[in-house]
């Protein structure tokens, strides 16, 4: 198991738990996604694992013990965050210069990476010079650049158009399948989450929480042809289903309380 949350929840000062009870299990290899309705708690839970926040109950394992190694995780996040005075190929260095590793280790390992997510030729462009897909290629080459073991993805297709999406997820699993890390994936999107995942996570709201698991058996390499196979087009019905199921029960709950609060 590469992590292992148990029992974890989390609150923000006295307000009420933003996540409870949260058990999960990440093997080795798998690729995870989480989809649930806006302030859930997804980026939350994100935030945790990686351990920029610190749960409130319960715990995070992680193979290698309980102290994480400094290239043992990587985040992207939705925005690219590239540093605008840097070259594509000076940011995919940067995580590596911190490291300390020797300037022409660093140059190579990212112009590999750079050619690997098809920007080989724009590795001495500026991010203003680049397209918001483009961009963010560059943010996974840099999240890559350690050799993370597990990779944490919040969201960093949202922002783009479909077409743009469709395409970067395809290349993202290409990318992977080079070097096979494991990955936490957050998405709004039920087709990206069932295109890329080897499990989707639904969860529900207030408090965040694990509502349902759904396996996606749809063999890899996933290409254009997996997304307009029939078993694609019932995994995508089966997780909306869950998901406004889910939707649903929280808004009942919520309205139900409010009655109650009114009364
Ligand atoms: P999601 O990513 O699913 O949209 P978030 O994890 O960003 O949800 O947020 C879940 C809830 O936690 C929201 O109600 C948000 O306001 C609250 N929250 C997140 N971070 C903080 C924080 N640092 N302080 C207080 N509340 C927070
Ligand atoms: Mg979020």
């Amino acid at each position: 198991m590469i992590v292992t949350l148990k029992g974890v929840g989390k609150s923000f000062g006295d307000s009420r738990p933003v996540l409870s009870g949260i058990d999960l299990d990440v093997k080795e290899g798998e690729f995870v996604s989480l989809i649930g309705p806006s302030g859930c708690g997804k980026s939350t839970l994100l935030r945790l694992v990686a351990g920029i926040l610190n749960p409130t109950s319960g715990q995070i394992v992680f193979d290698t013990g309980d102290t994480l190694s400094k290239d043992f995780l990587s985040f992207v996040f939705q925005e690219p965050t590239l540093l605008p005075w840097l070259t594509a190929s000076k940011n995919v260095e940067l995580p590596l210069k911190i490291q300390g590793a020797d300037p022409e280790e660093r140059m190579n390992r990212s112009m590999y990476l750079l050619e690997k997510v098809g920007l080989g030729e724009f590795a001495n462009s500026y991010p203003r010079q680049l397209s918001g897909g483009m961009k963010m290629r560059v943010s996974i080459a840099r999240a890559l650049s350690v050799e993370p073991q597990l990779l944490l993805l919040d969201e960093p297709f949202g922002a783009l158009d479909e077409m743009t999406r469709d395409a970067l997820n395809e290349e993202l699993l290409r990318i992977r399948s080079i070097n096979s890390w494991t990955a936490l994936f957050v998405t709004h999107s039920v087709s990206e989450a069932v295109f890329l995942s080897s499990r989707v996570l639904v969860m529900a709201a207030r408090p965040g929480r694990i509502a349902d698991v759904l396996d996606v058996p749809l063999p890899y390499p996933r290409t254009r042809r997996t997304r307009e196979s029939i078993e694609f087009g019932e995994l995508v019905r089966e997780v909306t289903k869950s998901l406004h199921s889910v939707k649903a029960d929280t808004m009942e709950k919520h309205s139900t309380s409010q009655t109650l609060e009114q009364i």
